[in-house]
């Protein structure tokens, strides 16, 4: 038996597991979305990301970005790597897309904040 945190929500329940595969069996969940956080984190663990990408405007230096949705864990670095790469010079709105389809995940870099909308040309 394996024993894991869920941090789905921030009730933080102790997720027990047995098994593998379809038998796994999970236990300590206060509700499904536990029991799927635990067989993803078994099989193909993800993560969202929320970082910051740098920015040519001086008010602004640098810009909250986030995922478009969760990315492999082991994906987290590389992606950081290409977010690193990029040096935003045209304001964008919240949820405007800074890289698309980053490392090919199907995923995008979008815009967390709206503070370049108010800066930029
Ligand atoms: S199992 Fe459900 S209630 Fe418990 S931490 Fe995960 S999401 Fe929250």
């Amino acid at each position: 038996m394996s024993e894991l945190v869920c941090i789905v929500c921030p009730r933080g329940c102790t997720l027990q597991v047995e098994g593998a595969g379809d038998a796994l069996q999970v236990t300590g969940n206060g509700c499904k979305r536990g029991a799927d956080f635990a067989r993803s984190e078994l099989t193909a663990p993800k993560r969202t990301l929320c970082t910051t990408v740098r920015t040519a405007f001086p008010d602004v230096p640098v810009l909250p970005v986030r995922v478009s949705a969760e990315i492999p864990k082991e994906k987290i670095f590389p992606v950081m790597e290409a977010i690193n790469a990029v040096t935003l010079e045209t304001s964008v709105a919240m949820g405007g897309v800074i890289l698309e389809d980053v490392l090919g995940l199907g995923v995008d870099v979008v815009a967390a904040s709206d503070l370049l909308r108010r800066t930029g040309p």
